[in-house]
């Protein structure tokens, strides 16, 4: 193969690991994000419950209210029911009493229904804050995890980087030029021309620019532009 080929194939193996780190990097500020936006919706749901409970309490006051006004009509009644005079009015009022008794006793059931549920839903509360602490707890690892992911990540490319410097320094100027600009077009600069196909494109290849290559010289892909060489796996089908 060409040298400056070979470096090039070189090059573009490593361009593409920094690419792919690259990729990954942008990623992991969306990941620590939606772990904090988790967080966010387990809180919404523990608000929630917060909130029904208040409902509960503005009905377990309306109740009490109710309760208290038929409870001071019913000691009126029974005041009023000693200075009645007939039969007809004093049963009447007996009978008004014992329905407003009955209501009393609704209410009250009400009242103890409002409390049962309250205790239920604080109950529910405490569940879910106690989920809410591991859920946390969790997230923080995994916030931890996607930081130190990312700290290695960018040792690698440094790494990586430091060995592109200097291969780009053997490679010549022009070259490396139009490597990266068709790199830019094309994603991939260079193709491999097994199977007597351009790797990148599909087109196939003529035999002198077969030829061409195996004698070592550059070959551009006449339809896609990109450097052509000869993968040294696949030499053999050409
Ligand atoms: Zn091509």
């Amino acid at each position: 193969m060409n040298e400056q080929i070979a470096r090039l194939v070189q090059l573009q193996k490593l361009d593409i690991i920094v690419d792919d780190i690259d990729g990954r990097l942008k990623e992991i500020p969306e990941l620590i994000e939606e772990e904090e936006a988790k967080i966010v919706r387990e809180n919404e749901k523990k608000e929630a419950v917060k909130q029904e409970v208040k409902d509960i309490q503005v009905d377990l006051k309306n109740w009490e209210i109710e309760a208290g006004k038929l409870e001071a009509e019913i000691k009126k009644n029974k005041e009023e029911l000693n200075t009645l005079k007939s039969n007809e009015a004093y049963s009447r009022m007996h009978k008004e009493i014992g329905e407003k008794e009955k209501k009393v006793s609704d209410v009250e059931e009400e009242i103890l229904k409002c409390y049962d549920r309250i205790e239920e839903k604080e109950k529910e509360i405490g569940e879910l804050e106690s989920a809410l602490e591991n859920f946390k707890k969790q997230v923080k690892e995994n916030q931890g995890k996607y930081r130190s992911d990312a700290e290695k990540l960018k040792l690698n490319k440094k790494e990586v980087e430091e060995e592109i410097a200097p291969l780009k320094k053997e490679i010549k100027e022009k070259l490396l030029e139009e490597y990266e600009k068709i790199r830019k077009v094309r994603g991939t600069a260079l193709a491999s021309a097994g199977d007597s196909n351009c790797g990148g494109c599909y087109r196939e290849l003529m035999p002198q620019e077969i030829n061409n290559l195996i004698e070592g010289k550059i070959v551009r892909c006449g339809s896609c532009n990109r450097l052509l060489y000869i993968d040294e796996k696949q030499n053999g089908t050409l």
